[in-house]
């Protein structure tokens, strides 16, 4: 009975896989909390800021209170980091998964067009699936180490393009788009542009085109405090873009998705730059280390990147699947790319590790591959 109610948008979704949780691992395979290392989430191995704890404690006493909307300090503090006016910024409760389904309800009516280069971070397409629009997709060039192939997204522009996604670096390739091809789609197309750069601070240049945002129309910037703040149970994330974009986006977005708890995190984090330096020096190491270390194995070809994982092509007899199965029987978690749309092959994606696991990982790989 219920079926008939459901839009056949949401009937034809295939839910959500997350990658899989410690708590799953260690029932499953009867394994010691201790011994799992989790690198299927990209998320931050240092954890966060030591700071935000007694900030978050004294936050509880409020907790009856309903939060600000817009938090001024926060944006003060945001502005001073991105060195851009607050008013280009708007920030998000449920991380830039927030700020993708906002700018869909923003922009895009049921028949509009979205063009997604593939294989990309697969939000994009569900946000965009679920809220009507028609796909068209791009491709980053396998044959080319996954460099974006420009034509592929200027082909595909129609009347009907609203959102364009570019994601740099990468997710789940870990390579970034070049500035000129950027510039080159921006300035093809009056649809707006999104630059996803949650993983920017562990490239070369934190910034890259984020203030580009301010002399653009048509370009939005998306961040988060996910990764590198070491965030990603706070569920933070901002977009930067001309003002009325985000004046447009304020009044869709849901307004108090902001908890109080996680304005103090974000604060407090911004605040420890001490940190923030920490997590992106190691993890840069780390990633250096796994880079080195992977390309030693014959049966396995790893990408460079420039974010917090690497992308590993499997070249034995195995699945990715009973790759990642074996892995986890030793207690290792990485992330099966088979669920990548336009990533054909075997592939899997590692993050980054303190370099305490990514040595145990090196040291499981060579058991399982040889
Ligand atoms: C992790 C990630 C995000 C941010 O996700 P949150 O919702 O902020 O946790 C955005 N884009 C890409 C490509 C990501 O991998």
């Amino acid at each position: 009975m219920i079926e008939k109610l459901v839009r056949d948008r949401v009937k034809s979704l295939k839910p959500y896989v997350p990658g899989k949780s410690k708590e799953e691992i260690i029932r499953k395979y009867n394994l010691n909390p201790e011994d799992i290392i989790k690198l299927g989430s990209n998320e931050n191995p240092w954890g966060c800021s030591k700071k935000i704890k007694e900030e978050l404690l004294r936050e509880i006493g409020n907790l009856h209170q309903y939060p600000e909307p817009v938090n001024p300090v926060l944006m003060e503090e945001l502005g001073n980091f991105l060195d851009v006016p607050r008013e280009n910024i708007i920030v998000g409760g449920d991380g830039a998964d927030e700020i993708i389904d906002t700018l869909m309800r923003t922009f895009v009516d049921v028949g509009d067009e979205v063009i997604i280069p593939i294989p990309t971070f697969t939000q994009y397409r569900v946000s965009a699936h679920i809220h009507g629009a028609n796909i068209r997709y791009g491709r980053y060039n396998k044959k080319k180490d996954f460099k974006l192939d420009v034509d592929s997204i200027l082909d595909n522009i129609t009347e009907r393009t609203k959102i364009i996604f570019l994601c740099t670096p990468n997710n789940p390739t870990g390579n970034p788009i070049e500035r000129k091809d950027i510039k080159k789609i921006l300035e093809s197309t009056e649809a707006l542009v999104v630059v996803d750069h949650a993983y920017i601070e562990y490239s070369k240049d934190i910034y890259n085109v984020t203030k580009w945002a301010l002399d653009y129309e048509n370009l939005l910037i998306l961040r988060t405090f996910s990764k590198i703040f070491g965030l990603a149970g706070a569920r933070v994330g901002y977009g930067v873009a001309n003002e009325e974009v985000i004046n447009y986006m304020m009044r869709v977005k849901p307004v108090f998705s902001l908890t109080r708890l996680s304005q103090i995190c974000t604060i407090a984090a911004l605040r420890d730059r001490e940190f923030f330096f920490y997590s992106r020096e190691k993890g840069i190491e780390s990633r250096e280390i796994l880079y080195r270390g992977l390309k030693k194995f014959k049966e396995l070809k790893v990408y460079p990147s420039e974010a917090n994982y690497l992308l590993v092509e499997i070249r034995n007899d195995m699945t990715s699947g009973e790759f990642c199965e074996e892995l986890l029987k030793r207690g290792v978690i990485v992330r099966d790319c088979k669920s990548f749309e336009g990533l054909d092959g075997e592939y899997i994606r590692v993050s980054i590790g303190t370099f305490e696991e990514d040595r145990r990982f090196l040291e499981i790989l060579k058991d399982i591959v040889s």
